[in-house]
């Protein structure tokens, strides 16, 4: 089998490749914007992986790579939710043209199989908890949640049209080695700028669903290996949840530091188009017979020491 990674040099996809190369050989399609070369560099020179530094929005360029494969696994995003509130067209062009353009590329290399990260955002926020994937109607609150879903959209429709399958994982927060942004990371940026204080964006009760990286790619290949509908559609994340304020306390004992100020932003969301209470129903990948192997609140552990780890 070959394999076709957007965004394989990113946090996630580089993780989903070094599981892939087990099972067939792997291209990773990457324009290194918040990926790095690095997270995939031990498998430089191998016959069966290539890298190609480009862009999903160079069309042609795009279409000529993709051919021959067998399916595309589209990992590549904007992968900062905050950002759209800056730059109000940057999740339209990375997201949902990016999407289309690897969709149509498909279609013109008669590829049939597409594996998509899509996020809890799509369904915006709900009276309903623990929201599973039957929720509806679904009505994101960010540019970077909007995307996510009209992404969905383009995906269903070309499934339908063109006779395509496609599995679509709905990610809570991932966390592990090689993350390249998200609350852990800034936590530890803002501690290393200045470790007397650290501000927390929001008044700290936000809570949401964390998953280990390892368990999201085990996760992704599980749902993947065992669901064949034409359009499979997974919440991939943990039952349970840590709020922002047990994230700082688990950091500031891992990192050993005593007397740090905590200065909350205050209000009940991090910013404008945080969703702040998120549970998600995982019953249907259980009953597949999948569960994650770490809970939310071990998920995070784990991720601050492995990114502490690498920090050293
Ligand atoms: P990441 O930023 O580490 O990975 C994204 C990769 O895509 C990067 O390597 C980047 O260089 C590449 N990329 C971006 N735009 C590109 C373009 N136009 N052309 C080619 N390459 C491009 O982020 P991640 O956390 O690994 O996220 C992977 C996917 O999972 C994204 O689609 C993200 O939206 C989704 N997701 C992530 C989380 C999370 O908590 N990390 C949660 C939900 C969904």
């Amino acid at each position: 089998m070959k394999y076709f990674v957007t965004g394989g040099a990113g946090f996630i996809g580089s993780h989903l490749v070094d599981r892939l190369l087990n099972m067939g050989a792997v291209t990773v399609y990457d324009n290194l914007s918040s990926g790095k070369k690095d997270f995939i560099g031990h498998h430089l020179g191998r016959n069966d992986f290539h890298f190609i530094q480009a862009d999903l929005l160079e069309f042609a360029t795009l279409r000529e790579a993709m051919r021959g494969h067998d399916v595309i696994f589209h990992m590549a995003a904007n992968p900062d939710a905050r950002a759209g509130i800056e730059d109000t067209d940057l999740d339209l062009k990375q997201g949902t043209i990016a999407t289309y353009n690897v969709l149509e590329a498909m279609r013109l290399n008669g590829i049939k199989e597409i594996v998509f990260s899509s996020s809890s955002t799509v369904y915006g926020e709900t009276p309903v908890k623990p929201i599973s994937e039957d929720y509806g109607p679904l009505l994101p609150i960010s540019l970077y949640g909007a995307s996510k879903l009209a992404c969905e959209g383009l995906i269903t429709a070309f499934c339908h049209l063109f006779n395509m399958q496609a599995w679509i994982f709905r990610f809570a927060n991932v966390v592990g080695a090689r993350a390249t942004h998200g609350v852990i990371l800034d936590f530890i940026n803002k501690l290393e700028n200045n470790p007397g204080e650290l501000e927390i964006l929001g008044d700290g009760s936000q809570e949401k669903p964390y998953i280990h990286v390892e368990d999201c790619v085990e996760g992704i290949l599980y749902g993947f290996q065992h669901s064949n509908g034409q359009v499979n559609i997974f919440n991939l994340g943990t039952s349970a949840s840590t709020c922002v304020s047990t994230i700082a306390r688990m950091l500031l004992e891992q990192m050993g530091l005593a007397d740090v100020k905590l200065k909350y932003t205050g209000g009940k969301r991090g910013w404008p188009g945080d969703v702040p209470q998120v549970r998600f129903d995982t019953l249907r990948m259980e009953k597949l017979g999948w569960k994650p192997r770490y809970t939310s609140d071990e998920a995070v552990h784990e991720a601050i020491k492995d990114i502490l780890k690498k920090d050293n």
